[in-house]
């Protein structure tokens, strides 16, 4: 390969093309020869925005290794659904059907005409205690990758979203990282040649930030906030009054006035009415508000946002409060001890809604041309940008591992 020729990337469980997106954006010269994902809904909506790239609708593990000989590529960006292979769930793990295509793709490595030259690798928070990243990291090296882990989210890039993700990137030897790679999973980009240091989580931020960070790859249904509080035994249902510890609520004080992060306004859509259908049912409001997390379009900072949003309420991530007249507080003193209707009055003032998927897609980076096509709804729109990526991070992985 000469140096003018682009780079061939193949795009692993490609989704809706987080990482053709984020490939584009590192401005490398690439080509995406090849998008794999099983799920139809995904494809659909990567074709309508890559309608030059070949998709295949199957398992990864129905492409032969031959099959990926003729491919010949340089680059493999993936990532693989990965229920946190716990070391304590070892047998569960090896067994689950979901771990299968990933650990085929390390039995292939090794085995291909030609290795890869670059491998980008993203997963839920979790991965970098799981047998599965033992024996990615244990093949990398039989390989002769050199590699380098991560946790990184968003508020590292002045993003007002969490979203703490496991990264690897990995480049063959004899090529090399500008930096030193190290065996301890960084926090932070590399420092630049500048050697001026980079910032990483916002304020308040921390690294076990998200209840929700593992990517739920099976519904599994939150039926009422009694339900989760079993093991809170000082929780009751009964008790409506923002479920919310000082500590709490200090960390997300101190996030909102960390001005190095911007605020939420600079991502949503401006066209959204109060009547819209993004409003938070009468039903959900009386019987999640003690658990939703609330912000404000001038608040720094945002929950994770995961497949079930929209739908369900608990950990899903932040609504908006769109009444700019009222405060929280005020909305939810007393709640207790007043009737259904005035209780659903009080909410209802705040005008919560949630978060649109234009915005969602946004806050995770995709550009403005980034589209859904029409039949695919709002529901599945939550649902394929909560397995989704933050473009802008991976972008920047990308031109680090180039670099
Ligand atoms: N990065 C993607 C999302 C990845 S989520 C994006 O930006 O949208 C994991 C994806 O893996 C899901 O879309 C799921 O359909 C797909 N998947 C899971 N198991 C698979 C398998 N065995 N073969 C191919 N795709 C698979």
């Amino acid at each position: 390969m000469t140096a003018m020729e682009p780079l061939r990337v193949l795009e692993l469980y490609s989704g809706i093309g987080g990482m053709h997106c984020a490939l584009r954006e590192s401005g490398i010269a690439a080509e995406v020869v090849l998008a794999v994902d099983v799920n139809t809904c995904a494809n659909d909506v990567y074709k309508h925005n890559f309608p030059n790239t070949d998709v295949w609708p199957k398992t990864i593990e129905g492409i032969t290794l031959e099959g990926f000989n003729r491919l010949s590529f340089d680059m493999i960006l993936m990532s693989p659904p990965c229920q946190p292979f716990t070391r304590i769930g070892l047998h569960g793990d090896v067994s689950d059907p979901r771990a299968k295509s990933f650990l085929y793709i390390l039995e292939i490595l090794p085995r291909l005409l030609k290795l890869p030259k670059y491998i980008l690798l993203e997963n839920v928070k979790g991965f970098e205690v799981s047998s599965a990243r033992d024996t990615l990291l244990h093949t990398l090296e039989t390989c002769g990758f050199q590699f380098q882990e991560f946790l990184l989210s968003p508020t590292c890039l002045g993003i007002p979203n969490s979203r703490l993700r496991y990264f690897l990137i990995a480049k063959l030897k004899p090529e090399s990282f500008y930096f030193q790679s190290t065996r301890q999973i960084l926090t932070t980009f590399p420092h630049s040649e500048s050697g001026r240091p980079q910032r990483c989580c916002g304020s308040g931020e921390s690294l076990k930030d998200d209840s929700n960070t593992v990517r739920v790859e099976d519904e599994t249904t939150k039926a009422s906030p009694g339900a989760s509080s079993a093991n809170t035994s000082s929780t009751q249902e009964s008790i409506l009054y923002k479920l919310e510890t000082v500590k709490e609520l200090e960390r997300k004080q101190n996030q909102d006035q960390d001005v190095s992060v911007r605020v939420l306004k600079d991502y949503l859509e401006e066209s959204i009415q109060e009547s819209s259908q993004y409003l938070l049912t009468p039903k959900s409001l009386l019987r999640y508000a003690l658990i939703l997390d609330i912000v404000k379009p001038s608040c720094r900072r945002s929950t994770c946002f995961t497949k079930g949003y929209g739908h369900y309420v608990e950990g899903t991530g932040s609504v908006l409060q769109t009444a700019m007249d009222v405060e929280i507080d005020s909305a939810f003193k007393s709640l207790e001890d007043l009737s259904e209707e005035e209780k659903l009055a009080n909410l209802s003032s705040l005008k919560l809604r949630y978060f649109t998927p234009r915005e969602i897609a946004n806050l995770h980076g995709f550009p403005a041309s980034f589209d859904f096509p029409d039949k695919i709804t709002v529901r599945q729109r939550y649902r394929l940008l909560g397995n989704s990526l933050n473009v802008h991070i991976v972008a920047k992985l990308i031109s680090v591992l180039l670099r």
